[in-house]
This record gives C-alpha cells, structure tokens and sequence, in this order.
C-alpha cells in the first residue's frame, strides 16, 4: 500500500486538538489562486533547482517535493509521537494536498491509527467522490472543512473547481453526525466580501455538528515556493491580510457561532 506525500510535521498544533502529526498528501484537484501549499498541487513526485548565492559564486542543490511512502513509513512516523498524544488529547491530522484525492491510501492509515488507538482527523477542501468519502467518515474522528466560496460562479472562478460537489460531501459530513471545524481563508475582494461571508455563514448555519469556526487571513509566505517552481503571480502581488478586518469578521460570524478564532 503506498502514498505519496509531501511533509510529515511533527508537534503540530494547528491541525486539531492537542499536539499532532500532520500528514501532508501529495495532489490536489484545486487550484485555488492563493494556495499556500504550491508543492501539494502536482500528483507526482517533484523536483527543483534551487540557487544558493555568495560573493557571487552560485550552488546549486537539487530539491525534492513529494516521495512515494508506503503505510507502515507513514505509520512509523506517526507512532513515534503516541506519548504526546495521550498528554495532550492529540492524534493525527491527515492534510494536504488532498487526502480524499487518495481514498484508498487515506483509509488504510485511519484503519491502522484506529487500531492504535489514536485521535483522527481529516483536513479537506471536501472536493471528493461522495461514496469514498463515506468510507472515510466512519474511521474518522473530526473533520477540517474547507469552505471558501459560497457561490459557485466565484468557485469555478478562484479555484478552477465546482463547489457543488463540495457543499453536498459537507452535509454527507455533517449528517453522518462528525464533528466538524469549518475553515475559511480570508483573501481580500475575493473570499471578505459581505455577500460570500453571509453565504457561507448561511451554508454552516443549515449544518449541524459545527464545533467551531477558523478564519485563516492570507499570507504570502509561500512565495519562495512559487519561485522554486518557476511560478508566480498573486503571492506576489497580495500583501498579507489585515488582521483588524478579519476581527471584524469574526465579530459577524460569533454572532451566529459561539466559538470562532482567528487562524487555527
Ligand atoms: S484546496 Fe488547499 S491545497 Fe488545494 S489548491 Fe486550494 S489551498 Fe491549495
């Protein structure tokens, strides 16, 4: 049974409760124009050509993104953590990428944390096959939701992707009774304007098993990642988001949910 995955980020303690291992799998089938994860795009393995400069000279080091793994590498990783898990009420995240782009993969180590007695959770954009997805839920103990656009015009315009399939996996999601943290990056003028925010807003408040709510401002850290592929463009050209819009967003959203932060 193998994988490919680009990270394995120990001691993480953004992705769900306690301290966790985050699994980063390699391939997504979005393209969302401010994804911060560009080396989690591409299915495949990668690799790339960094330039170090000195008194200029210049050294050259040949990168990888992304390495075929088998289950029990993965499960190598994972279980050397096991005692921060039990302290900490953690357990695994997996992320991406997408996991649910490799359902078979993805169950495969659910099952065996099961098995181990370690806490699940699934970081998901939600744009996955619905009957998959139902084979995941049962082994899963939360899920991070993704939700980004509520129209679908501004979906298929931002992230090259329908949300239509997205919106009806998070209520197969919500229905199966999980637990859910919905996450909602905020991207100036494209993912903040009033009309998105009330209805994504709307989406969640139709949903049960919400047991918060993050807003993850924009940063455009990743822009060395962009370079190192030969890519560019709205990293650049964004400045980070403004923190005292996204308290105002918050304030919207508590309004509705009584438990929303800002970041995760
Ligand atoms: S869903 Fe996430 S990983 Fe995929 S393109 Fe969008 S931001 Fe990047």
């Amino acid at each position: 049974m193998e994988g490919v995955i680009f990270d394995i980020r120990h001691f993480s303690v953004h992705d769900g409760p306690g301290i966790r291992t985050t699994v980063f799998f390699k391939g997504c089938p979005l393209r969302c124009i401010w994804c911060h994860n560009p080396e989690g795009q591409e299915f495949d393995p990668q690799t790339y050509t960094r330039v170090n400069r000195l008194d200029g000279r210049e050294f050259k080091v040949t990168g990888y993104a992304g390495k075929h793994v088998t289950a029990d590498e993965v499960m190598e990783e994972i279980e050397k953590d096991i005692v921060f898990y039990e302290e900490s009420g953690g357990g695994v995240t997996f992320s991406g990428g997408e996991p649910l782009a490799r359902p078979v993969f993805l169950a495969e180590l659910l099952e065996r944390c099961n098995i181990a007695g370690i806490h699940t959770a699934v970081d998901t954009c939600g744009y996955a096959d619905n009957e998959e997805l139902q084979r995941i839920i049962p082994l899963t103990h939360l899920f991070l939701f993704d939700l980004k656009l509520a129209f679908n015009d501004d979906h298929e315009k931002f992230t090259a992707v329908s949300n239509k399939n997205i919106l009806k996996n998070l209520k197969t999601v919500s229905s199966a009774g999980k637990e859910i943290i919905i996450r909602i990056p905020l991207v100036e003028d494209i993912t903040d304007t009033q009309e998105n925010l009330a209805g994504l807003r709307n989406i969640i408040n139709e949903l049960k098993g919400i047991t918060r709510v993050e807003l993850l401002p924009f940063h455009n850290i990743a822009q060395s990642k962009y370079r190192r592929f030969g890519r560019s463009g709205f990293q650049e050209q964004v400045e980070r988001y403004d923190i005292s819009k996204a308290v105002k967003i918050m304030d919207f959203f508590l309004e509705s949910f009584p438990d929303v932060t800002i970041g995760g």
